[in-house]
């Protein structure tokens, strides 16, 4: 069986941990390969390649580091297909979507190859006599990416491509769920000229993390996870002196207004709610019909078509989405439904129990609605992360704002409307990172930066575009005198300069 191994300085090693860990194929169930999984030595190890590789990579010039993001673009878009098929066998996702997560990991590429126009920095001539100042933006030294499951390509490529175009070295702690396609992207890096040492992978769970949040030698950390996870890693990593991002958990709320174009907006909650089997931040989990004729019409469209959706493995070219990552969040997520119904949830759609001929090992929950469902539900209030869409029915449109800013997470939000005043009204008092006007999953581009609010982020910065040049760079001024002749005799009062 093949073991998924480290690559610490360019080249492959197994580490001194001796423990590992099952890669599994969520569509049959089938063990495909093992993990190993790192501890501090193997985190010291990353570092200490990361920091010798650091001088020659900050020093070489942004054009360069530049060229190899054009390269990585090409070699990206040759591999396309390879790199799709490699997140798919250990995600579970179908084709399509894995190809489209391509396509998102490949702008943040493309913004990266941009680096010499966002790290110029500012320059003032005669700020006194005789003295000019100016201002850049340097490279923090090594810096380290822990990464979900979900997006096991996009989401470290939200990270290394900008973090080394500012001149950083990396550290990676993929997910330990699906951990291949970390190992192919230091391929397509590699393949592009990127230096060894410059990108390492080191493989684990929480041991791993830990020395990442401990080491003395990294100077920021990139998080996307879970919200406690997230939670812990920023008050650990802070504690530490780290610069931290930590992105965590959402649940995403679509109002649909009265006067919305229904049909558009079911097919965004399809989309939306069940593509990659729920599995993203950034899915709608809850549909808010204003008023019960809104809720009665978006119920009956919906409810044939969850009932319908097609669940395959992802090389079946007609699924529309695939199993779940794990044994364990299939029962959890089934849990969930369960607790729902419990709490008097209606479930219109059940998808538990669903077992797919010739897959009956597999990792499966069948597309979920849930009606009826309240804010003081559990159903409502967790992040279920799965195939399960709740509508919560609202009386009107301000109960539906009220509802969305009381909730703990503030990741992604959407309002379907034909109503320009509401739309500008909900874009403007949302307590919500990132806001979709008929638009259900508003990822922002990569010339823009992505972020929640509220419990869906900790730290200052957004992730990818110009947030990202400021988390993975600090600024320093110089202000010089030239030419050095000129003297002004000791000056004892604090320094002015006009
Ligand atoms: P997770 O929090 O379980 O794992 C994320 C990372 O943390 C992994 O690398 C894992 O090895 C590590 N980890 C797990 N448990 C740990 C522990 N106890 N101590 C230290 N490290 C630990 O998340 P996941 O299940 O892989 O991914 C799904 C979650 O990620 C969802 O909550 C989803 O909303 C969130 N997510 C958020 C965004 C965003 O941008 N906000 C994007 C993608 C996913």
């Amino acid at each position: 069986m093949k073991t998924i191994k480290h690559i610490i300085g360019g080249a492959e090693t197994a580490g001194d941990s001796g423990e590992t860990q099952g890669v599994y194929n969520p569509a049959t169930g089938e063990q495909t390969a093992k993990v190993v999984l790192g501890g501090t030595d193997e985190i010291n190890a990353g570092v200490r390649a990361a920091m010798e590789a650091f001088p020659a990579w900050s020093t070489t010039s942004p054009a360069r580091r530049a060229r190899i993001m054009f390269a990585l673009r090409d070699v990206m878009q040759r591999r396309a297909e390879k790199i799709a098929k490699t997140i798919s066998a250990e995600h579970g996702k179908t084709h399509d979507d894995a190809l489209g997560e391509v396509a998102r990991a490949l702008e943040v590429v493309e913004f990266a190859a941009g680096i010499q126009s966002h790290l110029q920095g500012d320059f003032s001539r005669e700020v006194g006599p005789g003295i000019d100042t100016c201002a850049e933006r340097q490279a923090l030294g090594v810096v380290a990416g822990i990464t979900p499951f979900n997006f096991p390509a996009m989401v470290p490529l939200w990270m290394i491509p900008m973090a080394l175009a500012c001149g950083n070295t990396f550290v990676l702690k993929p997910s330990e769920r699906d951990p291949s396609s970390a190992n192919l992207i230091f391929d397509l890096f590699k393949e592009a000229g990127l230096p060894d040492g410059v990108l390492n992978i080191v493989h684990g769970g929480k041991a791993a993390v830990d020395a990442v949040l401990d080491h003395k030698d990294i100077s920021a950390v990139s998080f996307v996870g879970s919200t406690p996870i997230a939670e812990y890693v920023y008050t650990r990593g802070c504690a530490a002196g780290k610069r931290v991002q930590a992105l965590g958990g959402a649940k995403n709320h679509m109002i649909i207004m009265p006067d919305a174009d229904m049909d558009q907006a079911a097919d965004a909650l399809m989309g939306a709610g069940f593509g990659s089997a729920g599995e993203r931040c950034m899915a709608v989990s809850v549909a808010v019909p204003i008023g019960a004729d809104t809720a009665n019409i978006l119920v009956e469209k919906l409810a044939p078509r969850v009932a319908a959706l097609k669940i395959g493995p992802p090389d079946d070219p007609d699924a529309e989405m695939g199993p779940v990552i794990t044994a364990q969040a299939r029962d959890r997520i089934n849990a969930c439904i369960d607790a729902g119904e419990k709490e008097g949830a209606k479930v219109v759609v059940d998808g538990r129990g669903l077992k797919l001929q010739g897959y009956e090992n597999g990792f499966w929950v069948g597309g979920t609605l849930l009606d009826g469902v309240t804010k003081d539900m559990s159903v409502y209030k967790t992040e279920i992360f799965g195939p399960v869409l709740s509508v919560l029915r609202a009386n009107d449109y301000g109960e539906a704002v009220d509802l969305i800013n009381a909730h703990e997470y503030g990741n992604g939000t959407a309002i379907f409307t034909r109503d320009g005043d509401a739309a500008r009204d909900f874009a403007n008092r949302i307590q919500v990172g990132m806001v979709g006007i008929n638009v259900p999953i508003p990822v922002p581009v990569a010339t823009h930066s992505f972020g929640g609010w509220k419990r869906s982020i900790f730290g200052a910065h957004g992730i990818y575009g110009k947030e990202a040049v400021h988390f993975y760079t600090r600024l320093k001024t110089v202000t010089a005198r030239w030419p050095t002749g000129i003297r002004s005799g000791a000056q004892f009062t604090f320094p002015s300069m006009g």
